[in-house]
């Protein structure tokens, strides 16, 4: 059993050796400088950070398989046997995107696909998001086998490309063509959850993910009589458009409390001392929000489905009514809101606007009651006894949602210790992106012991 000293190191006959601690901090910084910028519409090329992946895996034993769907657009899969893999818990899928989003390097204080290591802080695009993941997956793979350490799920490693695009190279690849390779998942674990969050007074949270919001990009059109400007047009295709954008975009979405947020506000709520009762009649999250001061930025987002006016489009010329007009919406719909989301759409748009999918993602809700979330929150816990971990639904979407489609429930657990000053999530696509040292030592140890220990129940 694991056990804290005085000095607040941890004893767990952790395989997590110096070398795994140099190695997490290379290996970041070296995938960093493979630039795998997704540009979108398949313009990306992953497959230099995959072959490096792949050979990390295969010097510690493992026998990694490199799969394209499309030339260039590298994902890697291998499995470790686990010692107890039939005892009921299932394999564990453990996977990271080996792509990164667009970086301009005029605008950051050091190259973006330079990898450096500067006064204890690795820069690069990449370095929170998520090549950090990656690298401690690596590192945590290349201990065991030095130590001889077997978990006792299996567990399955994935590198995926496309995760920042569409995923169709990616995780949507390997769940629709390659299901073989994830035989026996369970459950997963990615990115976007136990990062460290400073709330007030020196209190460090850490939210562990445990859900996601749908996708729903939409497509609305409106048609019309085309004419001259200067005539009345009651059947004007702009103006038709522009009342559905309006009543889209100052939509009041009602407040929908998911199994997660539930929980993350009942937490949160004992944690911060105040009190709340989520099923009385007159409870308002927002008054509760109120109370929970930095931390509230956590459970806002997903309370509500949400719907953005993004982009418009009509007319040639100022003279000339169109025949049609189109815009574009980012609505984002919470686990079980589908139906409300789509019922909405309908009425707001109107008889006259057609509103289709552009492009949709499902929500997904994973249990927070799960063996698997408690090994979760108990590895945290040991390597930052001060700090608390609490469930949380992603207000965006990951390569989880492909992998939902062979049943494997997606938790977000990418873990860091981060100081205060270093805003997880203004550095996720951000400008000077950069993870501290002792993050990365941090994250391994954690990530190690969680891999180890997660398993059927004694
Ligand atoms: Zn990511």
């Amino acid at each position: 059993m694991a056990e804290a000293t005085a000095q607040g190191t941890v004893t767990d006959g952790s395989p997590v050796d110096e070398t795994a601690l140099d190695e997490v901090v290379r290996f970041t910084s070296e995938l960093i400088a493979i630039d795998t910028t997704n540009r979108g519409g398949g313009d990306c090329r992953e497959r230099p950070a995959a072959e490096y992946a792949a050979e990390r895996l295969a010097e510690a034993g493992l026998e990694p398989v490199v799969l394209e769907r499309t030339k260039g657009r590298s994902n890697v899969v291998a499995r470790i046997a686990g010692s107890d893999p039939d005892a009921g818990a299932g394999a564990l899928l453990v996977h990271g995107h080996l792509d990164v989003v667009p970086a301009e390097a005029a605008e950051w204080s050091v190259h973006p696909f330079s990898g450096e290591v500067r006064d204890g802080v690795v820069w690069g695009r990449g370095a929170i998001d998520m090549k950090n993941m990656d690298a401690m997956i690596l590192a945590v793979a290349r201990a065991w086998a030095r130590a001889g350490v077997r978990p006792r799920r299996d567990i399955v490693i994935a590198f995926t490309a496309d995760e920042e695009d569409s995923a169709k190279d990616g995780s949507g690849f390997l769940a629709g063509q390659h299901p073989e390779l994830f035989e026996g998942c369970t459950e997963g674990i990615s990115e976007s959850g136990a990062f460290t969050f400073h709330a007030e007074g020196g209190r460090r949270l850490y939210p562990i993910a445990a859900g996601e919001r749908g996708t729903a990009w939409l497509k609305l059109t409106a048609q019309g009589r085309a004419g001259h400007g200067s005539k009345v047009n009651r059947t004007n295709a702009v103006s038709r458009l522009a009342a559905a954008v309006s009543r889209i975009g100052e939509h009041d979405w009602p407040v929908r409390l998911t199994p997660t947020v539930r929980a993350a506000l009942t937490e949160l709520a004992a944690l911060y001392g105040v009190e709340a009762d989520l099923d009385a009649s007159d409870f308002d999250v927002d008054a509760l929000l109120d109370h929970l001061g930095r931390a509230a930025a956590l459970v806002a987002p997903t309370v509500r489905n949400s719907s953005n006016p993004t982009m418009l489009s009509a007319g040639y010329k100022v003279n000339v009514v169109p025949g049609s007009a189109t815009a574009f919406v980012d609505g984002r719909m919470l686990p079980g809101g589908e139906q409300e989301f789509h019922d909405t759409l309908d009425r707001l748009t109107g008889p006259d606007v057609d509103w289709e999918f552009y492009h949709r993602e499902v929500p997904l809700q994973a249990p927070v009651d799960s063996a698997t979330f408690a090994a979760m929150r108990e590895a945290v816990e040991l390597f930052d006894p001060a700090g608390t971990t609490v469930p949380y639904c992603m207000s965006g979407g990951t390569d989880a949602k492909q992998f939902s489609q062979l049943g494997i429930v997606g938790y977000g657990f990418s873990p860091l210790k981060l100081p205060e000053g270093f805003d997880y999530q203004a550095l996720f696509h951000g400008v000077d992106e950069r993870v501290p040292v002792e993050a990365l030592h941090f994250g391994a140890r954690v990530l190690d012991h969680f891999m180890r220990n997660t398993g059927p129940e004694a």
